[in-house]
């Protein structure tokens, strides 16, 4: 019997459902060079879901996930105006997003920040600091830390508004994560760098106390500790001393983001969010409510998810190296979306939809 697997697909806000639709082109051209059987099944998610429905992570998308193998989920969010017609709590980050990665307690988030040799010069860095190209896998803490601690607001006695909100770790949260940061650098260069701020925060000298107890399982990784705000600069000016970073969830999110733009376009970033019995695969950006409608999104972090989908979830390496090869055949032949198609560089625009198209067909070939 052929090999089956049911997919959760989640399209999200914004340019999500533009940049899920090629996602799902390129699974069908999978789907037909290998004969494995992809079962989608849509549910809504996000302030999208949150109009239609009234939550923004309802209980019937909550079974659809819980039913699937794995999930592909678009970026979701909403412009900072659109926001405010949603209450705080269901607002789509905090009414389905972390709850979704807390249901699956997805824990480890890989980011790969990939450009190679041919395609150094999407970089907005100077050819010389590129090189021969960026590789780094950036692997983020995603359930815990400041995102996740306990919150309040109110009103002081001193007749001032305030908030509090809680960076919480414990060392096994924290061992999860840094043993995943350490299998990563075994399986590359076998260089690790940490990031953290233990100059400031306690949560951080924590984090680097498991760090050492954790290292002496892993002899032949060299560990190289850097301070999160020396990384920020450090990645900017040589990127390519890095190979493998850990660290925890807020760090993450900035830091990748910087990463998005060392590539020249957050369209570039894809990631994969695993947890010990549940993964979905989400772009690394937000729903860019600035170019939504357009048909000029970028869905190659949307595809390169679902290569890491086949790979991670499923195994499927050389299914996902079909994926992965597609992508740069797009860029060899020299078309790129409009975030990427500098016309000085040769290249011609294409729409989101035709990039998916072409990629679909370079899968199919
Ligand atoms: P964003 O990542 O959506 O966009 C930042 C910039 O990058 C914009 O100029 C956008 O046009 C561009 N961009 C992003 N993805 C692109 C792509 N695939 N192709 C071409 N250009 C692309 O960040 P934002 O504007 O700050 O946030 C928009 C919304 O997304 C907010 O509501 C935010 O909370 C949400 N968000 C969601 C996720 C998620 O779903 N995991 C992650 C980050 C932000």
């Amino acid at each position: 019997m052929a090999e089956e697997h049911t997919i959760a697909v989640l399209e999200g806000d914004g340019i999500g459902p533009e940049i899920t639709a090629e996602a799902v082109k390129a699974l069908r051209a999978v789907e037909s060079r290998s004969g494995i059987r992809f079962h989608l099944r849509y549910a809504p998610f996000g302030g999208r879901a949150y109009f239609e429905t009234g939550a923004s992570f309802p209980p019937e998308t909550q079974k659809v996930c819980d039913e699937a193998d794995a999930i592909i989920k678009g970026p979701i969010g909403l412009s900072h105006e659109e926001s405010k017609k949603i209450p705080t709590h269901q607002q789509p980050e905090r009414g389905a997003l972390l709850p979704l990665r807390k249901r699956y307690n997805t824990f480890a988030n890989f980011r790969p920040v990939y450009l190679p040799p041919e395609l150094a010069h999407f970089s907005p860095l100077k050819p010389e600091v590129v090189g021969d190209g960026i590789n780094i896998m950036m692997i983020r803490e995603l359930v815990s830390g400041l995102y996740f601690g306990a919150k309040e607001e109110g009103t002081g006695e001193n007749g001032l508004r305030y908030v509090k909100e809680t960076l919480e770790y414990d060392e096994q949260q924290i061992r999860d994560i840094l043993h995943v940061g350490f299998k990563e650098a075994q399986n590359r260069k076998k260089v690790l760098h940490n990031v953290h701020k233990s100059n400031v925060l306690i949560s951080s000298v924590l984090w680097n106390t498991i760090l050492d107890e954790v290292a002496v399982n892993y002899p032949d990784v060299t560990v190289k500790n850097i301070l999160v705000d020396a990384a920020a600069t450090a990645m900017v000016l040589h990127p390519r001393q890095f190979d493998v970073m850990v660290m925890e969830n807020m760090f993450g999110d900035i830091l990748t983001d910087l990463a998005g733009g060392l590539v020249g376009s957050l369209g570039l970033m894809p990631s994969a969010c695993i947890g010990p019995h549940k993964a979905y695969y989400e772009p690394s950006h937000g729903s860019a409510p600035d170019i939504a409608g357009k048909g000029i999104a970028n869905p190659y972090s949307m595809i390169g998810s679902l290569a890491l989908m086949l790979e991670k979830s499923f195994a499927l390496t050389r299914e996902a190296g079909w994926v992965w090869e597609a992508l740069r055949a797009v860029f060899r032949e020299g078309y790129a979306t409009t975030d990427l198609a500098d016309p000085e560089l040769g290249y011609k625009a294409l729409t989101t939809s035709e990039f998916g198209d072409m990629v679909a067909r370079f899968i199919a070939f």
